[in-house]
């Protein structure tokens, strides 16, 4: 039963949520200049976490200028200051870890053991990375003397509040850029959080700004004139509808956007480690990651045991309270969204698909989705051409490694994809071949910020992470 262990869970009390917050502009929390504010709530129980200040455009050529006053000092400074702030912020995320891990999981929805184990560590680790480089840019290759750019507008979605946070500011800062930043409506907190953090690091006023609204305030921080990068993780429409908006303009761009990544499975990969890596791949964070495996490939002849040891294991996933440390699955993180998965998937059954789920009682208040299965599914449906961005994982066959390349490249899509096989010349072979930013091996959803990350086609461009990342806030 998804609900067999009820061991006590996470506190809440271990986080001060205050009832209302304000923009973090020039070093201090303020009011947006209109007064309007929104709600965030706690997917799980739909409990109104607290109220949030909306910024309009007013907010945004504040929070602008303060970040171009502060880039003229920030940019000036050796790498070496640059580097102690982000050591100190780096060890100040550490140190409140717990704190964040909760915070994170109440606004997101996500299981507490994902916050604490991979979203909290990992934004830590990418502020150490970038610390590391910010008094070295003159030997990363790009040239003797690379320039920062200026101001960066930053958008964030809401699948990784704090890490998406963290793989835009660690890289901007440490080249010398300064930043205006906006999460996600829908999970504001962590990056508030992480102003306070910037305050208790002493990080001077202005260099780092958040602005906290939905995409009309989102809108108005790209399209500012005295912006000089824009860096967006999102969607492919809005994506677009970005790079359309900066056309004609002196802004770069760097753009990660959707995915529908292929696990590919042939007949001699291990099964039992395969399941493992597909449940990764898919039902991590609710499915709601862009390089999440959303479309398992299988080779014919072992497709109906894979299936088969899938559907157990999928039995033994725990749906439930996200701060009880050993939930699997959590709350789809917002109300929007799980009308989306519901959507998609209704396509999916009517489009002739079958549709499978574990026995799965889900909780009455808060946002849920059963993790589903679709087999029987041909290259033309929805389910298998859409990013769904819930658990839901669609099956197809192939037969030999040209056919599973075939399929795997068969989307609009080109953000990453996984290869199960004990071949390791057949791996190679493969990976060449795949039209992916990131192909794991054996693995899948494994992340490192020395890695370069980023997408194919529609995908976007540009990368973040790894000596690469550094590229894309730096003129040489
Ligand atoms: P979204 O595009 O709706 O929103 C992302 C952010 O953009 C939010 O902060 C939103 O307020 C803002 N925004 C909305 N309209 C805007 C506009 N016109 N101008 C400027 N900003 C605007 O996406 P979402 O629903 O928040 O996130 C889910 C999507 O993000 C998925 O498609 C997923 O694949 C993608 N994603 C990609 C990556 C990656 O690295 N490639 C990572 C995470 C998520």
């Amino acid at each position: 039963s998804p609900f067999a262990y009820a061991p006590a869970p996470e506190s809440r009390s271990v986080v001060d949520i205050a009832p209302s917050y304000g923009l973090f502009v020039d070093g201090e929390f303020t009011e947006a200049a209109g007064g309007k504010v929104f709600k965030t709530v706690a997917p799980a129980t739909e409990e109104v976490l607290s109220e949030v200040a909306q910024a309009g455009e007013e907010d945004v050529d504040r929070a602008v200028r303060a970040a171009r006053k502060a880039f003229e000092k920030w940019s000036a400074l050796p790498g070496s200051a640059r580097a102690k702030y982000l050591f100190r912020i780096a060890r100040i995320i550490q140190e409140r870890s717990r704190e964040l891990a909760v915070l994170e999981t109440l606004d997101n929805g996500k299981p507490i053991k994902e916050t604490r184990d991979f979203d909290v560590p990992q934004a830590a680790a990418h502020f150490f990375y970038h610390a590391g480089w910010a008094d070295k840019l003159a030997h990363a290759g790009l040239g003797p003397d690379p320039r920062p750019l200026g101001v960066a507008a930053q958008v964030i979605p809401w699948n990784f509040p704090l890490l998406m946070l963290a793989w835009k500011i660690a890289p901007a800062l440490a080249t010398g850029n300064t930043v205006v930043l906006k999460p996600a409506e829908t999970t504001p907190l962590s990056a508030l959080f992480f102003a306070d953090v910037c305050r208790q690091a002493g990080l001077p006023k202005g260099v780092v700004n958040i602005l906290t609204g939905d995409g009309s305030t989102g809108a108005a921080l790209v399209s500012h004139p005295d912006v000089d990068k824009v860096a967006f993780t999102g969607s492919t429409e809005v994506g677009k509808a970005i790079a359309r908006q900066v056309a004609g303009t002196r802004k770069k761009v760097t753009l990660e956007l959707g995915g529908k990544g292929a696990n590919i499975v042939f007949d001699d990969a291990p099964i039992d480690q395969a399941v493992e890596g597909i449940v990764t791949g898919i039902f991590f964070n609710q499915g709601q990651v862009c390089c999440a495996g959303s479309r398992l490939l299988v080779q014919e002849s072992v497709a109906d045991e894979l299936i088969d040891a899938l559907k157990r294991r999928l039995t033994t996933l725990r749906l439930g309270d996200p701060l009880d440390k050993n939930t699997d699955i959590g709350a789809i993180n917002s109300a929007q969204q799980l009308a989306k998965i519901r959507e998609l998937t209704g396509i999916g059954e009517a489009e002739g698909a079958e549709r499978w789920s574990p026995e799965c009682e889900l909780p009455s208040s808060g946002y849920w989705f059963a993790p589903t299965l679709f087999t029987g599914v041909a290259q033309a449906h929805t389910v298998a051409q859409e990013e769904i961005f819930g658990p839901v994982l669609s099956v197809l066959t192939f037969r030999t490694p040209d056919e599973a390349v075939a399929k795997a490249n068969n989307t609009p899509y080109g953000l990453s994809a996984g290869v199960w096989t004990e071949k390791g010349s057949r791996i190679l072979a493969v990976a060449d071949r795949l039209r992916a930013g990131v192909v794991w091996a054996n693995t899948f959803n494994k992340f490192d910020p020395t890695s370069p990350f980023g997408g194919y086609k529609e995908s976007g461009y540009g990368r973040e992470g790894g000596r690469h990342g550094l590229e894309a806030y730096l003129d040489v």
